[in-house]
């Protein structure tokens, strides 16, 4: 074959993979059998392989592979994401309804969509000539986030649309409940935290930074909405879904056009019993008018459409009786009360456990064990005891007595002013925050060290083998050996994995530590701003409080971690073992321009915004901070400057018009 034979074949097997990727994954329907399937797919690869310019974004050999990514650029949508005004029973919607008939009198001219409403998590497509060309989060409906790789992975959306048509889909993506069963089963397994529902496993799994990731979880997708260009535009909502269906999305097939509100109101009750035999979470029904001039004509408020309204599905509610309360100790010293129940059937699982939140509640409800509870599961929250049928509590129950001491190692508990819940002070020696601290470490968003899981931990501890997580780079493979059922090549894959996780990225390090408040986005916020743990070690609560997106409750917590002397120690230690305490800075980002350069903006800069001022100095690998101090580099004045400008005056910090800071930037 000659460049131009195999450029036509490349595109002949695109075409052929993308229509069987279609019918076995929208469709249900495969035509030929997977192993025909593999073939086409192989000889793309192959082709693809040996001529790597023909290689295009969207092939469909393109939907894996991706590296992980730091972070997820923001992007502002084409057209804003309006959330939806929520109807919590019938009347509230009888209420919407009425309120479109002052504008559309004649309710024999109302059709309306009903469509349920998925729980996961809300995404936008961008086509451009048919071709996918960014998926983004809603975020607030004007600014998102870009997880086109992520998205990439998802086998129901299409790459290529059958038509070149220039448009933006809109859907959701959500992990059907078998997916979810399995993964919660495998993270049991490798003593991972368990995920609380499909909605949360869903969206952690879309917003992973590891692409490869999201391709194993498993997700799905259903399109409910699309703004097509040009004049191919259908005149109605359930026409639009209908085209929409015909380019190759996927689209929900319990959807139902509805004339009148009675079968919208039908359409709701059927579901409000049906929906637990459904394969995926759905926690109500969007209902939506139909035509679209109507829709433009009833126009939005400033939050939401009010051609479109939310039912939400009533909370699933059910009566068991209390067996016990037991507290769990947490990596941080928290206490939380856990209620064990005889085990109920609520929403469509098995309940055993539910949450009490803290002691106020139980003793603002009076809860006791042996009493008859009321228990609910609302879409997005694990079970919570929300009550106590009083005319089913047993003559002898007692009042429940709030433990004093930890559960684990005895120490009486404390509790900070204005706040409800009660702490474990042992940090060095309470068996339960040792554990759960290392448990944490090795997790998978932190230093992310495989075989080492919430047994071994126990193991490890329970032998003196490891006190902090700095013990782990300290054993041998004598040290695993000694353990129970451990043979040679188990001990030596452990030792090499807590080896091999001397050189994560600082951001993980960071989430690694187990710092109050601090997560994962906090702590990668934090590792744009301090590039070693002696440079966040010694910044003060001013500094950091002014960080973007960091507020006084974190910084304080930041504050207090590196102040305590078993951190110092675990510190020390952990540099002794080689375990790398910065961010390794590649040569390219030491000479840039403004490196260890910080900056604070104020007033209005007339030729950009604010924050596209701040994304420069931080591409020229500057710092932004929001507060002047005496380590501030460079404060920006534009127009109206607020009192920081004052503040550097008063500093002697150099101060740049906007003029001066161009001409510093080009
Ligand atoms: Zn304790």
């Amino acid at each position: 074959m000659d460049k131009q034979e195999i450029k036509q074949r490349i595109e002949a097997l695109r075409n052929q993979i993308n229509y069987h990727n279609y019918l076995y994954y929208v469709k249900d329907a495969p035509e030929i059998s997977d192993k025909e399937f593999d073939e086409l797919f192989r000889e793309l690869k192959r082709l693809e392989q040996e001529n790597p310019e023909f290689i295009t974004p969207n092939s469909p050999s393109q939907r894996i592979g991706a590296e992980p990514s730091p972070g997820f650029e923001q992007v502002k949508h084409k057209y804003r994401l309006y959330s939806l005004d929520n109807a919590n029973d019938g009347e509230e919607l009888v209420e919407w309804y009425n309120r479109v008939r002052k504008t559309f009198p004649e309710p024999e001219q109302l059709t309306f969509v009903c469509e349920l409403k998925i729980d996961g998590l809300a995404i936008t497509l961008t086509y451009e000539d048919g071709n996918l060309v960014r998926g983004a989060t809603r975020g607030d409906g004007q600014v998102g986030e870009d997880i086109t790789t992520n998205l990439k992975t998802i086998n129901t959306i299409p790459l290529t649309l059958f038509k070149p048509v220039n448009l933006e889909a809109r859907g959701e993506v959500f992990m059907p409940i078998p997916s979810f069963e399995k993964l919660n089963e495998k993270r049991r397994h490798a003593g991972e935290p368990e995920f609380a529902n499909p909605r949360n496993a869903g969206s952690g799994s879309v917003r992973q930074l590891d692409p490869r990731i999201t391709r194993e979880r498993d997700l799905d997708i259903f399109i409910y909405a699309g703004t097509i260009e040009g004049n191919s535009c259908p005149p109605t909502h359930w026409e639009t879904i209908k085209y929409l269906r015909g380019l190759g999305f996927k689209t929900n097939p319990s959807s139902q056009l509805c004339h009148g509100i009675q079968e919208v109101s039908d359409y709701c009750n059927k579901w409000n019993t049906q929906r637990f035999d459904l394969p995926y979470a759905t926690d109500g029904v969007v209902v939506k008018i139909n035509d679209l001039h109507k829709q433009e004509k009833l126009g939005y408020t400033s939050r939401s459409p009010r051609w479109a309204i939310a039912y939400k599905f009533p909370p699933e509610q059910a009566l068991t009786k209390l067996i016990d309360i037991q507290l769990s100790v947490g990596r941080t010293g928290a206490v939380t009360p856990i209620a064990h129940v005889e085990p109920v059937k609520l929403a469509g699982s098995v309940v055993k456990r539910a949450s009490l939140h803290n002691a106020d509640e139980i003793k603002r409800l009076d809860i006791r064990i042996g009493d008859t509870v009321w228990i609910k599961k609302a879409a997005e929250i694990i079970p919570k005891i929300i009550g106590v049928n009083m005319t089913k509590r047993p003559p002898d129950t007692q009042l429940f007595e709030y433990p004093q001491t930890c559960p684990v190692c005895g120490t009486p508990l404390e509790r900070e002013q204005d706040e409800v819940i009660y702490y474990c002070p042992n940090h060095t020696g309470c068996e339960a925050q040792i554990r759960g601290r290392l448990e944490h470490w090795v997790s998978r968003d932190a230093m992310n060290i495989d075989w080492v899981g919430e047994s071994l931990i126990k193991q490890l501890t329970d032998k003196g083998l490891v006190k902090d997580p700095s013990d782990l780079y300290a054993l041998t493979q004598n040290d695993i050996l000694s353990l129970e059922r451990m043979g040679d090549k188990l001990a030596e894959n452990i030792i090499n994995a807590i080896q091999e996780s001397k050189n994560r990225p600082f951001y993980r390090l960071i989430n690694a530590l187990g710092i109050k408040y601090v997560g994962k986005e906090t702590a990668y916020i934090l590792s744009q701003n301090y590039h070693s743990i002696d440079e966040l070690k010694n910044a003060n609560f001013e500094e950091i409080s002014s960080i973007e997106g960091i507020g006084g409750k974190i910084a304080a917590s930041i504050v207090n971690f590196f102040q305590e002397q078993h951190v110092q120690d675990m510190l020390e230690k952990l540099k002794a073992y080689g375990v790398k305490l910065y961010e390794e800075k590649t040569e390219a980002a030491k000479s840039l321009p403004f490196a260890g350069q910080s900056f604070v903006l104020t007033g209005t800069l007339k030729s950009m915004e604010r924050n596209t001022a701040g994304e420069i100095i931080k591409k020229l690998g500057g710092k932004v901070s929001g507060s002047v101090s005496k380590n501030t580099d460079y404060v920006v004045v534009g127009e109206n400057p607020g009192s920081k400008y004052d503040k550097a005056l008063q500093l002697n910090v150099k101060i740049l018009n906007e003029d001066d800071f161009l001409k510093l930037t080009e």
